[in-house]
């Protein structure tokens, strides 16, 4: 065995022993929310798809229509082959969704978020980032190079203190946080964080990937409004919606949209297609969240604050467990384990789609209430409904 593969062997190995190695299983999703994998069916609350947008025949055949007109590549970067005009559709679309002057375009979610923190921040800069955001969000900040400082979840007292201490050691400061946090499913406390934010001239930076098309969103008090396209958007890429100077300078300076290739045709027209639906359909934008809350009523906790439910059961073994659990009742909830969330904090995850049917939601609660394992995590959540973080 060479000395690589063995290196990879070990590091396996551990993971294994600590239930932690992870491989991505052939799952069909054309039928969301049911899933086929290994031949079994299963409903699936693992996948971000609150709309259904991602298998809606309308979208595809946007996107059908402009693979058959285009071809399929972009063909190069948007600022050396030039973009297709479809992009100047979409941003337009972005920017009136989130009530901002100007809106840009990015490859992914995860670019966007690394792309924009580089291009705005800079070693001289303070960037306070919450403790629980997405990995992207940190890698943008270590990117930077900027002095990072995270601070507790949701704090914003925090956020005021480490601004008053810090602030005027630094040319620029950036709080980052979420909309919506991906794993817990709660929301930041965006008017207080942008107050801090002001009075300390720092400027304000939200993901969005999971607050848009399920929460309301666009907001003025967000300066840089970051999102992606493949989440309740049911396609590919990330965006940045923000003002008109700060947009220009993205596309000037991002290292993502400049030395990356363009979305292609196809891509782009599925995703103004689904913008389309989400703006004419107000009913369908507000089930994610009732689906979600129904899921909480039936369960007795907290109200959901989003489309996301977590249910921390500690150990990823336990997770693991309580996963195939639930996967031999027919339903499909992926196990998360660190380093996606804190050690300690293994947990099943909810994601809850305008597809999903009532019926299957009350037949999720039932076997939760009898999977060996399950129980008491609810019950210790009932009593303290952040118990990893409190
Ligand atoms: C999913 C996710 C991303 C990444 O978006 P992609 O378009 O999938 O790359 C970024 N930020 C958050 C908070 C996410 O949950």
């Amino acid at each position: 065995m060479s000395t690589l593969d063995r290196f990879a062997s070990e590091k396996l190995a551990a993971l294994e022993f600590a239930s932690l190695r992870r491989a991505p299983l052939a799952t069909d999703r054309s039928a969301f929310p049911t899933v086929s994998r290994d031949g079994r069916r299963l409903v699936s609350f693992s996948c971000n798809d609150y709309l259904g947008l991602a298998i809606d025949p309308r979208v595809a055949a946007a996107a059908k229509a402009a693979l058959d007109a285009y071809g399929l590549g972009a063909g190069g970067s948007r600022l050396v082959s030039g973009e297709h005009p479809l992009y100047a559709a979409l941003e337009s679309r972005l920017a009136a969704m989130k009530k901002t002057d100007g809106a840009c375009v990015f490859g992914s979610g995860y670019l966007a978020n690394i792309g924009v923190i580089g291009a705005l921040a800079s070693p001289d800069d303070l960037l306070l980032i919450d403790e629980l955001a997405h990995n992207c969000l940190h890698a943008g900040a270590t990117l930077s190079r900027a002095a990072i400082r995270r601070f507790r979840h949701n704090d914003a007292d925090q956020v005021a203190q480490l601004l008053g201490s810090a602030r005027a050691d630094h040319r620029h400061a950036f709080v980052v946080t979420e909309t919506v946090f991906s794993m817990d499913g709660d929301r930041a406390p965006l008017s207080t964080l942008a107050d801090a934010a002001a009075r300390h001239d720092a400027w304000l930076v939200s993901d969005d990937a999971h607050g848009f098309g399920v929460v309301e969103g666009g907001d003025a008090i967000i300066p840089v409004q970051l999102g992606t396209l493949s989440k309740s958007v049911g396609a590919y890429g990330g965006y940045c919606c923000a003002s008109e100077p700060v947009c220009a300078l993205l596309k000037s300076r991002a290292r993502p949209l400049m030395f990356s290739t363009a979305l292609p045709p196809a891509v782009l027209a599925g995703a103004v297609a689904a913008l389309d639906i989400m703006a004419a359909h107000p009913d369908l934008t507000a089930a994610p969240l009732r689906k979600a809350r129904l899921f909480t009523e039936l369960l007795g906790l907290p109200l959901a604050e989003s489309a996301i439910v977590p249910l921390i059961l500690g150990a990823p073994g336990e997770a693991l467990a309580a996963s195939a659990a639930l996967a031999e009742a027919g339903f499909l909830v992926t196990a998360i384990r660190p380093p996606t969330v804190p050690p300690g904090t293994a947990r099943l995850r909810f994601a809850f789609s305008a597809l999903h049917d009532d019926r299957d939601i009350e037949r999720l609660a039932a076997v939760l209430r009898t999977t060996s394992g399950v129980a008491h995590a609810l019950e210790r959540w009932r009593m303290a409904p952040c118990p990893a973080y409190s």
